[in-house]
């Protein structure tokens, strides 16, 4: 579904021309700008952070992190280096070496930032829990990962750790950063004492550095390995998709316990030594549009259920706000609607920019740029550097679809440096993802005859109906397109004569009741936009749509309940209503 509205490209100094940047690209370019270390060695903290002291930048703030109370603390790129100096210094003090895994369950509080960067620059193995998981699904990612040590609050321990400590054969120590309760090493004296220096352990590229676990929206997360290579891309992108600039202040609002929370909410901001904004708190309308404003923040990178909640709370909600630094926005996480871009610049005076990625894939992959016209609805084009490509799979034989609007699953030619290197205990599983010489993501897409990549849907969630084949994608978009409606999620339900039927879920704007002539109001919309084949044959109201923790809708999980078949992993469950 194309949208004839195009808001026009700024070029800028980090990408004056998107055609030239693809056609002299190329990613040993992109490493050569970072240091490395002595003999091919390469590590992340030390890009991050260690590199701008050296060259003169440790008094620029580094981390800006704002406490759910309001207060602030800044820490600078020598604070930074410090503190993730006693870290490794710490870790390796509880005897932990190059290999051994770090995990952490924390909230986005300073601890966390220090614990993943203090992690790496030790050699260990860093993985981020989202601090609200209960302990079955903590239990389930530290088993698969083998965690050797933990970070976590004494609260946190007591609630969701100590009952499962027994089971985690392979973690020796729990670090405690507020104070210790039985068997835990309570952190801040041992931070205190250690010292300053450390020498980053010397890593080799193709050395793992992270483990971070899908989403879970379309069945049981999968644990997912990157290696010290990411850095190139994390770097590479933030310049050229997020065009993070030095001494910009960056937001971006997701939790490290999603990959986009790591890739470009800790390394990619370090990397191009911006100022990143940590937000303790969880989502609050007025609390984000203070933080844009006081903050000065020049470029922020949400998501679309976020973008959808501010449209939401309406214009009104802004008050006599003004945000004159902001620079850039962008979405990354679920497909955008043209809406939601119309709305960013009716709002901000300019359109978000989507971007598309995996935890897979490390970092953005396909992302509309501040150098090109954006096309409301469209994820963009290909980042320099990488082929993407839309071909369809029979058997072993993968076809390339070449002409405008094929629709097809989205593949990109495997090599880029954050590409997983495997997923945990999965062989058969990572093996399977790639066929001719092309990586399979398990998204559906389109491209258009100017090159742009349009998402259609899941290949689980894709809608066979009565011949046609139906992405919830665009029904959802149509159906946002109505006042009344706050968000939507469109699932295919069996039906004996058609195949499949297309059903909507309709979360409603405050001021709108689910009345029975909205609802007919809603399918004589949907009908006109789209046609009587693809238009729902039926939509339900629902005040909350079942979201993971990333916030992207389980489509799966309305399925399931529709259908009356079990649930599921349901473990990155987050808002829900039965
Ligand atoms: P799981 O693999 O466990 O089912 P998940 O795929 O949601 O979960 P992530 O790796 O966090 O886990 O999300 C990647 C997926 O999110 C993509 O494959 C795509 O389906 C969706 N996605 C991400 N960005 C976009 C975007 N800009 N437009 C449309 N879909 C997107
Ligand atoms: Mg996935």
């Amino acid at each position: 579904m194309t949208d004839q509205r195009i808001f026009k490209a700024t070029p800028t100094a980090n990408m004056p021309s998107y055609e030239a940047a693809r056609e002299s690209f190329s990613w040993q370019d992109a490493q050569d700008r970072l240091d490395g270390l002595p003999d091919g060695h390469l590590n992340i903290a030390h890009e991050a952070i260690d590199r701008h002291v050296v060259a003169g930048h440790g008094e620029q703030t580094a981390l800006r992190w704002i406490a759910k109370s309001g207060a602030r603390i800044d820490m600078s790129y020598q604070d930074l280096q410090h503190l993730t100096n006693k870290f490794a210094n710490v870790l390796r003090s509880h005897g932990l070496q190059q290999g051994d895994k770090v995990y952490a369950l924390l909230g986005r509080v300073p601890e966390l930032y220090i614990a993943a960067l203090g992690s790496l620059k030790a050699g260990c193995v860093f993985c981020p829990l989202f601090s609200a998981f209960g302990p079955e699904p903590i239990a389930a990612r530290m088993t698969i990962g083998g965690a050797n040590a933990l970070i976590t609050s004494t609260r946190l321990y007591k609630r969701k750790v100590a009952a499962i400590r027994d089971s985690l054969e392979a973690l020796e120590t729990v670090f405690t950063i507020d104070g210790a309760v039985p068997d835990t090493v309570d952190l801040a004296p041992l931070m205190k004492d250690a010292a300053t220096t450390f020498e980053t352990a010397q890593t080799g590229p193709e050395d793992t550095a992270l483990l971070h676990f899908t989403s879970g929206t379309t069945g049981k997360p999968k644990g997912v390995v990157h290696v010290h290579q990411a850095v190139v891309a994390h770097d590479t992108t933030g310049r050229l998709a997020l065009d993070l600039r030095p001494g910009d202040v960056y937001w971006c609002t997701a939790d490290p316990g999603w990959v986009t929370g790591t890739s470009y909410g800790i390394i990619a901001p370090l990397t191009n030594r911006t100022t990143m904004i940590v937000d303790e708190a969880e989502f609050d309308v007025a609390r984000w549009y203070d933080i844009l404003q006081s903050e000065k923040v020049n470029v922020w990178y949400t998501a679309p259920t976020a973008i959808r909640m501010l449209m939401k709370a309406g214009a009104d909600a802004i008050g006599d706000r003004v945000f004159p630094q902001l620079r850039f926005m962008a979405s990354v996480g679920e497909p955008l609607n043209p809406e939601a871009v119309i709305w960013g610049n009716e709002t901000f005076g300019k359109p978000f920019h989507d971007n598309w990625w995996q935890t897979e894939t490390g970092g953005i992959m396909i992302a509309n740029y501040a150098t090109m016209d954006v096309k409301p609805g469209s994820m963009g084009k290909p980042l320099p550097g990488i082929t993407a490509g839309i071909v369809d799979v029979k058997g072993d034989t993968v076809t390339e679809l070449t002409a405008p609007m094929a629709m097809g699953e989205l593949a990109l030619r495997p090599g880029w440096p954050s590409m997983m290197r495997g997923y945990l205990h999965e062989p058969a599983r990572y093996d399977k993802c790639f066929k001719g010489g092309w990586y399979l993501t398990g998204d559906l897409a389109m491209r258009d005859a100017d090159g742009y990549f349009w998402f259609v849907g899941r290949a689980d969630d894709l809608i066979k109906s009565s011949g046609h084949l139906i992405g919830p994608f665009e029904v959802e978009s149509a159906l946002m397109e109505h006042d009344a409606v706050a968000e939507v999620a469109v699932i295919g339900l069996p039906d004996e004569t058609a195949g499949q039927i297309v059903k909507a879920y309709v979360a409603l704007k405050p001021g709108h009741d689910p009345t029975e002539d909205l609802r007919l109001d809603l399918m004589g919309h949907a009908r006109k936009r789209l046609g009587p084949a693809v238009a729902p044959k039926d939509i339900a109201f629902r005040q909350n749509l079942p979201k993971t923790r990333s916030g992207k809708i389980m489509r799966r999980l309305l399925k399931a309940r529709e259908m009356g078949l079990p649930e599921g992993d349901i473990s990155t469950l987050e808002s829900d209503e039965k």
